[in-house]
Formats: structure tokens, sequence, C-alpha cells
């Protein structure tokens, strides 16, 4: 779920005081289908933190399909992972913990298959 101003209907991530149409805090948080689209990601193969994510992992920057405008920093999971490209459509692949869950994404399965035609 992201926020979106009751007003203009424009979807805010992050979260904000206010909308540029004016309105002040006026939110409502809305479902969305966790389908979207890569718009940038890196690829780490040296660990940031000697407890982090054992490297090497993909940090992406996902652009939601149905809110626009929204972009998640999230970790690509799954086959493929470590080779995304940009403009991949992924879809919500949560990873789950035993004391909390991340909204991680995979790649779409198509794409997947297209790699593998001549
Ligand atoms: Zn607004």
């Amino acid at each position: 779920m992201f926020p979106r101003c009751a007003s203009c209907r424009r979807w805010h991530w992050y979260p904000g005081p206010g909308c540029p149409c004016g309105h002040d805090g006026d939110f409502e948080w809305r479902a969305v289908r966790g389908r979207g689209v890569i718009h940038s990601f890196t690829v780490v193969y040296r660990a940031f933190l000697p407890s982090g994510s054992a490297p090497p992992y993909t940090v992406a920057l996902v652009e939601f399909e149905d809110a626009p405008g929204v972009r998640l920093v999230t970790n690509l999971v799954g086959e493929g992972a470590d080779t995304p490209r940009i403009g991949d459509q992924v879809v919500l692949s949560p990873t789950v913990f035993e004391t909390h869950t991340l909204p991680t994404f995979a790649l779409e399965r198509d794409r997947l298959i297209g790699e593998r035609q001549p």
C-alpha cells in the first residue's frame, strides 16, 4: 500500500506532511498490485556491513505500474536476480524472516523465458 492524495490523487513515497497541490496530509493508503519495472539497479559484490546480506545481491529501484511516480528501493530475489536489465518487469515476491517480512521483488517469468529463446 502507498499513500495517495485524496484531493489530486497523486501518489507519494515516502510519505510526507502534505501534498504539493496544497492539501496537508489528507492521504488515503491504497493497495497496489505489486507489479512494476526496474528503474535502476546495482549488483553489490562487497558487503557494506559484516552483519548484512551476503554478496552478491541486487538492490533495485522499482517503479510501480499502478502508482505512477512511486519508486521503491528493494532487493531482487530469485532466478536472474544477478543479471537484471533496466525496464525489466518485476513482481512482488516477499522475503519472510522469523521476525519480519521484506517487500522484495522477482523478475517476471516472461523475461526469463525470453532469455532462453534464440
Ligand atoms: Zn494532492
